[in-house]
């Protein structure tokens, strides 16, 4: 499932970011991509399936990760 970031864009363009959520062993990786698919995309970080209490707080955490791309 990808979702729109609401205020990131691209740094190679400018477009805007998606993100999506990769499961693995512990959480899940973030993984932003450019909605243009201008070839950009990058894994943001991860999260701990301990970290969150509830599923949608994952979106938080994927939305906060953009400053990187700034
Ligand atoms: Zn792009």
């Amino acid at each position: 499932m990808l979702v729109e970031h609401p205020d990131a864009t691209c740094p190679a363009c400018p477009g805007t970011l998606l993100y999506r959520f990769s499961a693995t062993v512990n959480g899940w990786r973030v993984v932003f991509l450019c909605a243009r698919t201008c070839g950009f995309t990058e894994t943001a970080g991860t999260i701990d399936r301990s970290d969150i209490d509830h599923r949608d707080e994952r979106h938080e955490r994927a939305v906060e990760m953009d400053e990187q791309f700034a």
